[in-house]
């Protein structure tokens, strides 16, 4: 699974959309202009990419031959009132659009509209008797629903997505708190702990001595 790319230069909207996007549970990455977003697409492979027309560099029409020749998806970010913005940005080859300023669920599920009509991210999540169902946040197991804090749901979202990884704490921090500094670092254990006793998974999530955890199974 690669990560998502969010091109978008105002910083607080930029925040706003990986906020918006963490119940994915999906690696986020981002980039302020389109000279950083070139960059970034020339070396890595992204499932989706999230795409701000007015850009200061390189503006977002023209980065899109480059995502259409590598077959990456594309929401176009566009201000609102720009009708023709949204025309040609579809006429090129975007998969969808958002409009600014926008409602968080509305980019979420549309977000998870596309990852799923293209094929690159699975409806409902599996592991073992657990399915998780990542845009109404629910979760069930053998079928009977199981009530998760917000911080245990994100938290099993990225081992199930990650299943068979070692993911680091700091990895871990970042998807799940969003990198706050301020976070103890005792929470993520207890978190951990809490998943373990709620799911009956005290030998499926593993600890990997002084570097993280990993959900066992095959990636
Ligand atoms: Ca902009």
């Amino acid at each position: 699974m690669n990560p998502i790319l969010i091109v978008e230069d105002e910083q607080p909207i930029r925040e706003l959309i990986r906020l918006v996007l963490k119940p994915l549970g999906r690696q986020l990455e981002t980039a302020a202009d389109g000279i950083a977003a070139s960059r970034l697409l020339d070396g890595q492979v992204y499932d989706l990419v999230l795409l701000d027309v007015m850009l200061p560099g390189i503006d977002g029409f023209t980065l899109m031959p480059q995502l259409v020749d590598s077959g990456t998806p594309v929401i176009f970010l566009t201000a609102k009132g720009a009708v023709a913005d949204r025309v040609r940005g579809l006429r090129m080859g975007a998969d969808d659009y958002i409009v600014k300023p926008f409602e968080p669920a509305e980019l979420l599920a549309r977000v998870e509209g596309v990852l799923r009509r293209t094929g690159r991210g699975s409806h409902i999540l599996r592991a073992f008797d657990v399915e998780v169902e990542p845009v109404s946040r629910t979760v069930t197991q053998n079928g009977r629903p199981v009530s998760l804090a917000p911080r245990e749901f994100d938290l099993l979202v990225c081992l199930i997505r990650n299943r068979g990884i070692v993911l680091h704490r700091d990895v871990l921090y970042e998807r799940v708190w969003g990198g706050e500094s301020e976070t103890d670092t005792r929470v993520l254990d207890l978190n951990i702990q809490r998943l373990r006793k709620k799911l009956h998974w005290a030998d499926h999530i593993k600890t990997a001595y002084r570097i993280g955890y990993m959900l066992e199974g095959a990636p």
